[in-house]
């Protein structure tokens, strides 16, 4: 079986500076963990090429696949608030891109495969732990209909990592429609490399947003995708953990799977990264954080852009857009279409503060709306049936009712979501060597708004003994 994969690597055609040059470090004995068969369909690739022993090579970093040009990009980034001019794939080695069937380009790249220039104290390693994380979550968001990198395999490497204790070696292949991040733009502004950042705009422009003319126009684009991910986060209670710029994308895809989480117990300040001590990147708080992100991008594209006022009239863009979409997507949650109604966001929001003061399960109380099982999801259950009856009346006046817009809430209110307690499950049975459960979660949450019966344990939310109140980087 041969694999041929096809590349055209626009991002190893500009200049040398934007990266190094270096193929994956090899490993010891690979062995095939996961391989997504429907992203390969998607992406026009031979699944069981890629099955094959040389396509298990070639996911290890064992082999360089013909066409490929193994590069390690260069970025900045503010790590919690703090810029940083060097950054870059430590971990990480871009393939190529391939362009798929249809036309879209992607990235192909391996997570996990071996030190670079940009490696600095890290061992250019991954283990298995969060590369599992991040293979189950990208492709449950991805199921959830939020703008995500991807999963495409996840190998074992046959050789320890070194972390609190040996660890078994793992390495990921992420999709992305492009690895371009604000900090990548960072980088170049910091070096006052004029010429660097112009053919890094045109790149962005010509692979993400063919009708934008100049930094300006870019940078309205970036805004607006962001707005419209972070309310789409928020409406899953997902908090990505670790917000910063160099983990913030121009495409507007979700990215850097470290210690995000889906709260269980919804309340606003919730914070599960054990790095964020301060609360920086709290659920309620990542609108806040991307429009401060996004301000760092404005800034370092004004040496194009050159007019401040512009500029500010582009970052003000991010407010409506993001109340909008946010509205929109509550408003399908608990039921009504796209009409418009004043006082909507008040009743969403008093159903958060329900649910923050009840210490309700986000995904299972909006889950239940409609259903005699709401109100126990909340500790005051007489404070729920002031809101359902105010709920009820709203609906009366869109002349429907819960048990009408069932069907269309169940498409907005998933079932399952990747519940940090089964993650951690996983990945316990996995370095134990078996990956059933891991293979079971990936199943499962393929279907989100609609499971396989035979999975509804996976929709309970932990006990108090199975709540993982901490996540970590890896
Ligand atoms: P992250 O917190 O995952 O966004 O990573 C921040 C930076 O640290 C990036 O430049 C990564 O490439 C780098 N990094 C993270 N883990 C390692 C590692 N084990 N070895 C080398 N570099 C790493
Ligand atoms: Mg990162
Ligand atoms: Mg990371």
């Amino acid at each position: 079986m041969s694999l041929d994969l096809p590349f055209d690597n626009s991002y190893a055609r500009l200049p040398e500076r934007f990266y190094e040059r270096l193929a994956p470090t090899p490993v010891a004995a690979p062995v095939l963990v996961a391989l997504n068969r429907p992203l390969a369909a998607r992406l026009g690739l031979d699944a069981d090429a890629l099955a094959s022993i040389e396509g298990l090579q070639a996911l290890a970093g064992n082999s360089v696949p013909d066409g490929a040009e193994p590069i390690a990009q260069a970025y900045a980034g503010h790590q919690f608030g703090g810029f940083v001019p060097q950054l870059g794939d430590g971990r990480a080695i871009l393939l190529g891109e391939v362009v798929a069937p249809d036309g879209a380009r992607f990235d192909i790249q391996l997570k996990g495969s071996g030190p670079t220039r940009f490696s600095r104290r890290g061992d250019g390693r991954a283990w298995l732990g969060p590369v599992m994380r991040e293979y189950v979550v990208s492709e449950a968001m991805a199921a959830l209909g939020v703008p995500t990198t991807r999963a495409l395999a996840a190998v074992l490497t046959g050789e320890a990592v070194m972390r609190e204790a040996p660890l078994p070696g793992a390495v990921l292949t992420r999709v992305a429609s492009s690895h371009l991040r604000v900090g990548t733009v960072q980088y170049f502004a910091a070096k006052d490399d004029r010429e660097g950042l112009e053919a890094l705009v045109a790149h962005a422009i010509a692979r993400h947003y063919p009708g934008a003319d100049g930094a300006l126009d870019l940078f309205q684009g970036v805004v607006e995708r962001q707005a419209r991910l972070i309310a789409c986060w928020l409406s899953l209670g997902f908090i990505h953990g670790v917000m910063n710029t160099d983990n913030m994308t121009l495409s507007g895809e979700t990215i850097d799977y470290g210690p995000c989480a889906f709260v269980d117990t919804y309340h606003p300040l919730r914070v599960f990264s054990s790095i964020d001590s301060q609360g920086r990147y709290a659920y309620a708080r990542q609108p806040e954080m991307a429009l401060w992100n996004l301000a760092q991008l404005g800034q370092a594209l004004m040496p194009l852009i050159d007019d401040v006022g512009a500029a500010q009239g582009a970052l003000d863009g991010f407010a409506p857009v993001f109340q909008a979409e946010w509205l929109r997507l509550f408003r399908a949650k608990i039921g009504l279409g796209d009409g418009d109604d004043e006082e909507d966001g008040a009743l969403i929001h008093g159903l958060l503060d329900l649910m923050a003061t009840g210490r309700a399960d986000f995904t299972n109380a909006f889950r239940a709306l409609g259903t005699p099982l709401a109100r126990d999801e909340v500790l005051d259950p007489a404070a729920f049936d002031v809101w359902e009856r105010d709920w009820r009346t709203r609906l009366a006046r869109e002349g429907t009712t819960p048990e009408d817009r069932a069907p269309a809430m169940r498409q907005a209110n998933p079932a399952l979501i990747p519940r940090t307690h089964r993650i951690e499950e996983a990945i316990r049975a996995g370095v134990a060597g078996d990956i059933g459960p891991f293979e079971r979660l990936n199943r499962a949450l393929a279907r989100p708004f609609d499971p396989d019966p035979d999975d509804a344990d996976l929709a309970r939310a932990p006990t108090e003994e199975e709540v993982v109140p901490r996540t970590f980087c890896g």
